[in-house]
Formats: C-alpha cells, sequence, structure tokens
C-alpha cells in the first residue's frame, strides 16, 4: 500500500537506520499501531509541537543511530506543561552534547505491558517475526518468540502464548488483561510487512505498550538494507 515506494525511496538514499518519522509511515501503510511524532528542533518548536499533541507529552532525542536513549538522558515523560517541556528539551541537548538537537514529541501512552515486536532477517531462512516481553527486562529475561514467514494465524496465537511472560497478559495478580487478539494482529501485520519487504534487516518494536485497548509501539528502530 505505497510502503514499497517509501522503501524505495529511502534505499536510493542510502539505506541504513531509518528516521522515526519514515519507519510510523511504513508501519502504518500496514495498519501496524504506532504513536505518532512530530519531529522538531529548537526549544521553540518543541513546545509548539507539544501543544498541539496535547498535554502530558513525551519528549526524546530523534537520532536513529541511538540505541539505549534512557540511558543517556534523552528519553523524558509525562511532561505536563511548557516549562517542562523546555527544561526536558535541554536536558537532551546536554546528554547529547548538542544545543539545538532533533527531538521526537509523542502523546503518553498508557499500558500495562511492555511487549517487544519485530523482524530479524536470517540470510539462510529469510525474514522472521519476533514477539517477546520488552522494556528493561527484554535484554535480562531473554523472553522471546520467533516464527518464519509466511506466518499463520496459529503461529499468531501461539506466539504469546509460548513466552515465560504470558500470565502478564492474561489478567495477573487483578489486572485486566490486556487485548491479546490485537497482539496477534499485529504480528501477522508485521508478517505481511516482513513478507513484502525482505530489505527489511531489522525492526526492533521496544516497547509496544499493551492494555485492554490494545498495543501500541512508542519506539521503533528500522535497518534497511
Ligand atoms: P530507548 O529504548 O531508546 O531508551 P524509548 O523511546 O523506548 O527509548 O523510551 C524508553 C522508555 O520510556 C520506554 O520503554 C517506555 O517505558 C517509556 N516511554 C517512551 N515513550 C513513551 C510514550 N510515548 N508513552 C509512554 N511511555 C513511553
Ligand atoms: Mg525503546
Amino acid at each position: 500500500a505505497g510502503a514499497r515506494g517509501v522503501v524505495e525511496a529511502a534505499l536510493a538514499g542510502g539505506g541504513g537506520w531509518q528516521p522515526y518519522p519514515r519507519i510510523a509511515d511504513i508501519l502504518g501503510r500496514y495498519g501496524i499501531p504506532v504513536l505518532a511524532s512530530a519531529q522538531v528542533a529548537g526549544e521553540r518548536a518543541a513546545i509548539e509541537a507539544a501543544g498541539s499533541v496535547g498535554y502530558p507529552v513525551v519528549l526524546k532525542a530523534a537520532d536513529p543511530d541511538l540505541v539505549h536513549k534512557s540511558d543517556i538522558g534523552a528519553v523524558h515523560i509525562g511532561l505536563d506543561g511548557p516549562g517542562a517541556v523546555r527544561a526536558a528539551y535541554r536536558a537532551v541537548g546536554a546528554a547529547l552534547g548538542r544545543t539545538e538537537p532533533p527531538v521526537l514529541v509523542q502523546a503518553m501512552a498508557h499500558g500495562q505491558v511492555e511487549l517487544v515486536a519485530g523482524v530479524v532477517h536470517d540470510p539462510l531462512f529469510g525474514s522472521l517475526i519476533m514477539l517477546g516481553l520488552g522494556g528493561v527486562h527484554t535484554d535480562l529475561l531473554g523472553d522471546r518468540a520467533f516464527r518464519l514467514v509466511p506466518m499463520t494465524v496459529q503461529d499468531a496465537g501461539q506466539m504469546w502464548r509460548s513466552l515465560r511472560a504470558a500470565r502478564l497478559l492474561t489478567g495477573y495478580r487483578g489486572a485486566p488483561p490486556v487485548d491479546t487478539a490485537a497482539v496477534e494482529d499485529l504480528v501477522l501485520r508485521l508478517g505481511r510487512l516482513a513478507e513484502d519487504i525482505p530489505e527489511i534487516a531489522e525492526l526492533d518494536l521496544n516497547p509496544v505498550l499493551v492494555g485492554p485497548g490494545g498495543p501500541v509501539a512508542v519506539d521503533a528502530r528500522l535497518r534497511l538494507a
């Protein structure tokens, strides 16, 4: 649905790690829920963007090469007014050692579980879809499931159930169950994207925040090759 054209243009520009707005564009064309973001530079532009997104907002560094933005103080969530946005913008600048860094301004997403979802490309097997426990626990616990594309509905149903963290999704300790059907839909859509666009070398949605209202990716890294 036009995603091919966006990818071709990105590859013509050298490929590699892609800026968030382009990733959101590609994902959006496959109906994969991803948080919209304004990418702006400068304190005034950040405050303006926050005003149109609506408070509270999130402000984070927009550099596609940064792997762990929060580790260096480049992610600020729950900003409740222009003063907080200004302070966060300055803090991101200080963290990066730059005066006018490009930043993303996003709405706050709410979810009780952080998942990670994505695509990895194996030279022998082709593209695989990945789903796991996300956020700060991703690397620590390594709780992940993989399926080759093309994916079946059965694959999608098994993926989250095969996680050790599956119980977190079905209403652990009195929490409301999350929309697991929407999680299955998301991995199926990732499967279609990976099938159509084998140039996706790596796609990492981390985290995908999931609640009763369904999942939404708030951070995305994509490498095209
Ligand atoms: P990085 O992974 O590079 O450190 P993220 O964008 O993933 O940066 O942000 C780090 C954490 O901040 C996320 O795992 C999530 O818990 C929280 N976070 C980031 N963006 C949002 C958002 N829009 N809404 C709610 N929480 C967010
Ligand atoms: Mg992240």
